[in-house]
């Protein structure tokens, strides 16, 4: 087995006031997006005490965001197989397929658990749940609401589920509270979560920084977006979980696998942080791309054209740009008609026009942009991590679902569906009388924090290093910046009196970015959402999973687990021959 012990190290606690307070629960879940909404519901049910806490408000995070839909085979003529068979070829030979069957397999079923709760989805004239198409399927199989308002709309079904319940004393919900740490206990068989601490802006006893103990943890704080320059995720995505989970010495696999979406409306260099999504769903329904000179190019790459896989086209779209010598190419959707795109894409619609453009009308400009991350805390299927007592669901977790390359539309239905299968897994432990309360454990090493005004120097490094083309140079690069601003964060923190969400955040950003850093580097193939241009092949010796932790010394330490068997990609060439 491959290791590496030479990492770079990460700081090991978030500096931060004593907890001022406690308070307890079976079932500690973080973040309030479709992951973390589902296991808290269907826990409520279960097991005595839940608390639900969330970094700013209920509908914040990726979820009520997203647009195209959520991927389900529905549709008579569709079958999970053929859903498995599209998300196998998107994840480049690295998805777990037992996770991947489970995905497509119950997925149906919860889609349908979600209409029962409320979820309206858009109809077809006869009354069916109405399916529509997106990159890298084969299959009508996306639902989507409100036209393009598919996220706000479950968002907004779950919260209204949460609140008809809100004053059963079986389940707590805490807004503005932040986590910080996840809280681990010694045991005979090594540490354990036994909860996390927080920070909240609250009222009365729970204000400021306190800790919640807890039987068990479940991560469902979303993506990392806000690590990169631009980005369509919100401004939440900081990745918190990913890096509390590996401050606690929890695994985290798949971290080199970033996806760019490709159509995200440029606003020109300078713009920073969220910026507008245009939906694969508008290319799904006949818009196509164009260059500078108007040529369309997508059908000479792919026999897909326009809905190949993402990474396909956003590759496809940078090598055009460069050829052409411009920031982006445009995303041509006047013939589908202004009446027709009004009625599908208000949203989009809206968005564009409050940037100057008419989607029926003008040729609009796009450019790819930080969208989704594959990896994240690696979980069994159960949900649970390496780390006992501690789960991860949703975008913060890598279940091997992805793969290497998230098919469109599979992350909504991932939540979903592992958010159920934690629950009924910690209903049934915590019944057997599994994972008793533990006492937390101090940690060792000194506290640090970075200063908020590193953020937008870990942005540049991220974006020019581990961002959408990579090489062992950019990335070496931007391992000396992030490591200067590691040595500089003990004489930086002193001066620092109050620490507060965006020094957290930003020390979070920068552990999330040290480690994308490394692993890209490692991983010299080119591969679903990680390309390297100085490595443009697939390699068939990087067949498996680059895990990661961190040691005992604060460095980090990775080991590849190889997967069985020959890599698809390698066999077919279908998506590395596009690399
Ligand atoms: C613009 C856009 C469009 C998309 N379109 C689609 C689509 O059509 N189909 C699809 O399947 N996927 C889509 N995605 C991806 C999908 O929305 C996300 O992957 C999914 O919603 C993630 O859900 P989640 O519950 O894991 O996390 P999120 O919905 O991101 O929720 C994370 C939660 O954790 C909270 N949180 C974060 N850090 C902390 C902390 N330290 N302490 C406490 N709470 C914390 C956040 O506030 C938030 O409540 C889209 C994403 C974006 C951004």
């Amino acid at each position: 087995m491959t290791v590496w012990n030479d990492g770079p190290a990460l700081v090991t606690r978030l500096a931060a006031p004593e907890p001022g307070w406690i308070t307890q629960a079976d079932v500690i879940v973080v973040g309030s997006g479709i992951a973390g909404l589902t296991a808290a519901l269907r826990l409520r049910q279960r097991v005595n005490r839940v608390l639900l806490v969330t970094k700013t408000v209920l509908d914040s995070g990726s979820t009520r965001w997203a647009q195209g839909g959520i991927a389900a085979a529905l549709d008579p003529e569709d079958s999970p197989e053929e859903h498995l068979a599209d998300t196998l070829v998107a994840g480049a030979g690295l998805c777990d397929e037992d996770a991947v069957r489970a995905l497509v397999t119950e997925g149906p079923q919860r889609v349908r658990e979600l209409v029962a709760l409320g979820a309206n989805f858009d109809r077809t004239a006869d009354g069916e749940i109405a399916l529509t198409r997106e990159g890298g399927h084969h299959r009508d199989r996306i639902a989507h609401a409100g036209g393009d308002a598919t996220g706000a709309e479950i968002s907004r079904a779950l919260i209204a589920a949460l609140d008809a319940v809100r004053d059963d004393p079986g389940i707590e919900v805490l807004e503005h509270a932040v986590v910080l740490e996840v809280l681990t206990a010694a045991g005979p068989d090594g540490p354990r979560a036994c909860g996390v601490t927080l920070h909240v802006i609250g009222e009365g006893t729970r204000d400021g920084v306190g800790a919640a103990l807890g039987r068990a943890v479940v991560l469902a704080t979303g993506g990392i977006g806000q690590v990169f320059r631009s980005t369509t995720n919100p401004r939440e995505a900081t990745g918190d979980g990913i890096a509390a989970a590996l401050r606690a010495g929890a695994e985290v696999a798949d971290l080199e696998f970033v996806q760019f979406h490709p159509t995200v409306l440029w606003l020109g260099q300078s713009a920073r942080g969220q910026q507008p999504l245009i939906s694969e769903a508008v290319r799904g329904e006949g818009a196509v791309l164009l260059d500078a000179d108007g040529v369309r190019f997508m059908p000479e790459v792919h026999e897909l054209a326009e809905l190949a896989p993402r990474d396909v086209v956003a590759k496809a779209i940078v090598r055009r740009m460069a050829a052409t010598g411009t920031e982006h190419v445009y995303l041509d959707a006047r013939q589908l008609g202004g009446r027709f795109l009004r009625r599908r894409f208000p949203t989009i619609v809206a968005a564009l026009s409050g940037h100057g453009y008419d989607l029926a009308e003008d040729l609009v400009p796009v450019a790819p942009a930080q969208h989704y991350h594959s990896g994240g805390v690696r979980v069994d299927r159960r949900g649970r991590s390496s780390l006992p007592g501690l789960y991860a669901v949703g975008e913060v977790s890598c279940t091997g679902v992805h793969g290497a390359n998230r098919l469109a539309s599979n992350s909504l239905l991932e939540g979903l569906v592992f958010a159920h299968r934690i629950a009924d897994d910690l209903t049934e432990r915590l019944g057997d009388g599994d994972l008793a309360q533990g006492e937390p454990a101090s940690r060792p090493g000194r506290a640090l924090l970075l200063p908020a005004t590193a953020r937008d120097v870990v942005q540049r490094a991220a974006t020019s290093g581990p961002g959408v083309i990579r090489s062992a140079e950019g990335l070496a690069a931007a391992a000396r910046t992030l490591a200067t601003l590691a040595q500089e964060a003990p004489r930086r923190s002193q001066r620092l009196t109050t620490p507060g969400t965006a020094e957290w955040e930003t020390t979070n950003l920068h552990a999330f970015a040290t480690a994308l850093t490394w692993v890209a580097a490692l991983r010299e193939e080119t591969r679903g959402g990680h390309y390297r241009e100085d490595f443009p092949a697939t390699a068939e010796r990087w067949h498996g999973r680059l895990v990661v932790r961190v040691a005992a010394d604060a460095r980090l330490s990775a080991r590849f687990a190889p997967l069985p068997g020959t890599s698809p990609v390698v066999a077919t060439g279908t998506v590395a021959g596009e690399g």
